[in-house]
């Protein structure tokens, strides 16, 4: 392994061009040579990222990060690849967090597929904008192919159906309640919020989602200016999925306090729980009131491959939006997401038309501009086709695989972690989520322990867990994205915990 480490002194500048004084470094024929070579010694870079870097963090004070970013005089430019390869290194790879490790068992960050990473060299060269056809040309009709592949997953009639890619989950979700608000208010009032801004009774509506929902449909009720306050949190089971006698109970009361119920937001697969709340029973509760179900299925979505947990999710097909985060469940390198709405009339009320983009006349179907689906975007990355290349090379298959190898392991880390007597289970997950924390019955602060633990393991960097509280207890959580890991190495990570957990008593 360690010949494969390559030295960055040993890049020979020779291969690259002086481009100074002329126009060598625009991306152009003439410049070829000069484009090949600085990516393949940026290629030499990512070698030495995969083979030098064997602990997920190399454990860096941000103190001392900042101080290294900060000395950077940035108005002093570099003569080569070199000096540049040398100090994003020292600032940057070094200490860059390694997802890809079966140690990094953190946050959702997955792993991405190599089909992927080849795809993005083409997305940034050729640098096609999504927003217009005249812009992108193929990659409109590929974005939308994708966007019918994904909406039948889902189970949705791809006739009717729609959606456009997204910059992540927090502004698919922003989408989802965009339109339970506008349709809404249309539907009941006859009141366009695009055009006239909000209806009077907008300050009573309200929107219900579980107290584990994520924190993205706060801030965007805030800026779509219901105000969090909007947001009405139903209490979860002892599984943290939506309690629906509770949510029933609220939605009735929030009616005799006189607000408005506009919709529901079912979370498949909690960020901090990866369990799904009951979707059948949310979509016919929101029948029933004839408002607005969406699915922020961010986490959740991999399972809309998977033969062996599909069922887990069926009813997501009700739903009047989904929420899909290809860059937390696909193996996407980020930014790759979706928004995908059940009935795509209701998404004409996003549109707008700009004269010198998507002028009326230029509105047909023939002339496909995604822009009149997207919110918050204009120029737009052709973040599709590194999709387009996974699903191609790999196939849906190969995906499905992945997350169930993933699925599967976690039930095994959940089955260690429950028959060691060091441990507590708080939650298993029907993702692939584990929250649990280390006990010592001689120690009575389970909280500074497990906090304790959580700071050795990061600062050594040698295993990145997060965290989570509970009715304000402090537990560890594992989040298992990577089918690469094995039980042996869950089972090192533990025995890890155990030492600094003992390291604890002995500094008391
Ligand atoms: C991560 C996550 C989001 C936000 O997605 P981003 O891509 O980070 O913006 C929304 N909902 C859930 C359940 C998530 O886990």
């Amino acid at each position: 392994m360690n010949n494969k480490i390559i030295s960055l002194e040993a890049l020979s500048n020779a291969t690259l061009p002086n481009n100074s004084g002329n126009f060598g470094n625009i991306f152009h024929p003439d410049n070829y040579d000069h484009y090949r070579n600085a990516v393949n010694s940026t290629l030499d870079l990512v070698q030495e990222f995969l083979y030098r870097n064997n602990k997920p963090f190399s454990g860096i004070e941000a103190r001392e990060m900042k101080g290294m970013v900060q000395q950077i005089d940035l108005n002093q430019k570099l003569s080569n690849y070199n000096e540049l390869l040398a100090e994003v290194d020292d600032i940057y790879v070094k200490h860059a967090t390694a997802f890809h490790l079966p140690q990094y068992v953190a946050h959702l960050n997955c792993p991405v597929v190599i089909p992927a990473l080849a795809g993005e060299i083409l997305v940034s060269a050729i640098n096609s904008s999504q927003d217009t056809y005249d812009q992108s040309a193929g990659g409109t009709f590929m974005e939308r192919k994708l966007i019918d592949w994904t909406a039948d997953q889902i189970g949705y009639n791809t006739n009717e159906s729609d959606g456009v890619f997204t910059a992540g989950g927090s502004q698919s979700n922003l989408m989802g309640l965009v339109m339970m608000r506008d349709c809404f208010s249309q539907k009941r009032y006859n009141h366009n919020i695009k055009m006239d801004g909000l209806p009077a009774e907008a300050s009573r509506f309200r929107i219900f989602v579980s107290d584990k929902s994520h924190f993205s449909n706060l801030k965007n009720a805030s800026i779509m200016g219901l105000g969090e306050k909007s947001i009405v949190k139903v209490p979860t089971d002892d599984r943290f999925r939506m309690d629906i006698s509770l949510l029933k109970k609220y939605i009735k009361r929030e009616e005799q306090l006189g607000n408005i119920p506009i919709g529901i937001v079912a979370t498949a697969g909690t960020t901090d729980f990866g369990n799904i709340d009951p979707l059948e029973d949310i979509a016919n509760i929101s029948e029933h009131y004839n408002i607005w179900m969406h699915v922020d299925a961010a986490y959740g979505c991999a399972l809309l491959l998977s033969d062996k947990y599909r069922d887990l999710i069926n009813g997501i097909e009700r739903a009047d939006s989904v929420t899909i985060d290809y860059h937390k469940s696909f193996f996407q390198p980020i930014s790759s997401s979706a928004f995908i709405v059940k009935n795509k009339k209701e998404l004409l009320i996003l549109k707008h038309h700009a004269d010198y983009l998507n002028p009326k006349e230029m509105d047909e179907e023939e002339i496909p501009a995604q822009i009149n689906k997207s919110i918050t975007q204009s120029t737009r990355r052709f973040d599709a086709l590194k999709l387009w290349f996974t699903l191609r090379m790999m196939g849906r298959e190969q995906l499905a695989e992945y997350t169930d190898t993933v699925i599967d392991l976690t039930k095994d880390a959940a089955a260690m972690i429950t028959e060691d007597a060091d441990f507590e289970l708080l939650s298993d997950s029907d993702l692939s989520v584990l929250v649990f924390r280390y006990v010592n019955p001689e120690i009575s602060d389970l909280n500074a322990l497990n906090q304790y633990i959580k700071m050795k393991l990061f600062y050594s960097g040698e295993i990145l867990v997060a965290s989570t509280k509970v009715d304000g207890n402090f537990y560890l959580k594992f989040t298992f994205l990577n089918p690469i890991t094995t039980t042996e190495d869950i089972h090192q990570i533990l025995t890890t915990i155990k030492e600094h957990g003992k390291d604890f008593n002995s500094e008391k």
